[in-house]
């Protein structure tokens, strides 16, 4: 499994950080394992809050039964390493097969940028941003957790596999101080990160 591994990154991606720097006030990056309801928050809170746009990754994983058709750039390999060889990602990295990057934002944009990616590329964003906001959207258990994967389309050895991921990642998420956040019912959980960012956002504005 590569999803722990720090990848290699060309020279001449320092300027990325900055790109951020400057069209973002505050940077929130969400983790946690696939099924604990992060996209589903994270499209809440862009809804709720029009200071907040939410990248959009690019992935060479195919697309799910419920992916939203905006949920990344699918694209394929090729693709995704000519923009990584020239970079062109804020950080990116190879997640039970399948790479996944955050493109250099548009600097024009100027609103604070919501990151929903996983714990390996937060380690990249906190290198370069260590004031970012960083969250781990969890679930109550694994049992939990698994019957979630399963019922949007993953397949048990899949499944399986995430679960085991996501118990890594826990850990890793602990070692780099992310904040952990119990999503066990959605509109409070929405609330609880929505009132998280504010506060973040008043003591870093
Ligand atoms: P999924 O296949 O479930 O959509 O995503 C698998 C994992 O990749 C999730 O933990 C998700 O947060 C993460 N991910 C999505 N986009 C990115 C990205 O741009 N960069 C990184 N490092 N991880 C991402």
């Amino acid at each position: 499994m590569q999803g722990s591994a720090e990848p290699d990154r060309p020279s001449g991606v320092a300027p990325v950080g900055d790109a951020i720097r400057h069209r973002s006030a505050v940077v929130i990056v969400l983790s946690g394992p696939g099924g604990a309801g992060k996209g589903t928050i994270a499209r809440a809170l862009v809804k709720r809050d029009e200071g907040l746009v939410l990248s959009r990754s690019w992935t060479t994983r195919p697309r799910r039964v419920d992916d939203d058709a905006d949920a990344y750039s699918f694209v394929d390999s090729a693709a995704f390493e000519a923009r990584r060889s020239d970079g062109g990602f804020v950080e990116w990295n190879e997640f039970l097969g399948f790479m996944y990057g955050t493109p250099t934002p548009d600097p024009e944009e100027g609103r604070d940028l919501l990151l929903e990616i996983d714990v390996a590329g937060g380690r990249q964003v906190r290198d370069r941003l260590p004031g970012a906001l960083f969250l781990f959207v969890d679930v109550p258990d694994d049992v939990e957790l698994r019957s979630r994967l399963l019922g949007r389309g993953d397949d048990a050895e899949r499944a399986d596999a995430r679960v085991a991921e996501a118990a890594r990642e826990r850990l890793e998420a602990d070692d780099l101080g992310y904040r952990r956040v119990l999503n066990d019912d959605l509109e409070a959980t929405v609330d609880l990160v929505a009132g998280l960012i504010r506060d973040h956002r008043a003591s870093n504005g």
